[in-house]
């Protein structure tokens, strides 16, 4: 098929199948081979456009090819996104290609027991699909540690900035080592989110749909 291009493995091959998509979409002929080379990325992208699995897929050989896959620990992506109806969409589609590798994915949003979501973090994921504030407050009850990620992926990040989750972003940002892969994805490209990008991404390949 035309996604064998990537050199993905069978087992995410499959699951593409699986799902019946036929061909990659624009946004992820373009996306995930920057993803897999390793180099930051500002994609403009669109809802409908296929954005999400353009980030999930590279995640998979990226956590894949880490050395350990300690139980207990904190996630090795992070996916932060504005809205839970988002979070959550975005979750079911990482489980869908993330579950044939045993990769634990978890998410975790605003209006849900703390408790609950302390229980699960602990128990260990190497995705975790959030919104900005639910995470700060589980790093503030320690129920989880950022010092594995090493892909962070900001989702609709204009979206985010417009509902005032600028500081929230800049201080999870801001706790992820430096020597992350970081991916950013927004409807339009304001000031604000040019002068994120200036910020937290390194000589990143921008892409536009
Ligand atoms: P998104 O823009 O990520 O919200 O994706 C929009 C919809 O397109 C979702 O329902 C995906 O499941 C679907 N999709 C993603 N990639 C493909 C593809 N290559 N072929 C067909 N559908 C896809």
């Amino acid at each position: 098929t035309s996604f064998g291009h990537y050199g993905f493995d069978n087992l995410l091959i499959q699951s593409i199948q699986k799902q019946g998509y036929e061909s990659p979409t624009s946004i992820q002929k373009q996306a995930v081979p920057i993803a897999l080379s390793g180099r930051d990325l500002i994609a403009i992208a669109k809802t409908g456009s296929g954005k999400t699995a353009s980030f999930i897929w590279p995640a998979i050989p990226h956590i894949m090819d880490q050395p350990y896959l300690e139980k207990g620990d904190g996630p090795i992506a992070l996916f932060v996104a504005p809205t839970r109806e988002l979070a959550h969409q975005i979750y079911l589609e990482t489980q869908k290609f993330a579950k044939p590798y045993k990769i634990r994915t978890s998410v975790i949003y605003g209006g849900v027991t703390k408790l609950l979501q302390c229980r699960e973090l602990k128990a260990g994921c190497e995705i975790l699909v959030t919104t900005p504030g639910r995470l700060i407050d589980m790093i503030k009850l320690k129920a989880t540690k950022m010092n594995r990620v090493t892909y962070l992926v900001l989702d609709e990040a204009d979206r985010m900035f417009d509902m005032g989750f600028g500081p929230q972003v800049q201080s999870i940002v801001g706790q992820i080592r430096p020597d992350r892969q970081t991916l950013l994805f927004s409807a339009t490209f304001p000031p604000n989110i040019e002068e994120l990008a200036r910020n937290i991404l390194i000589d990143p390949i921008r892409i536009s749909i």
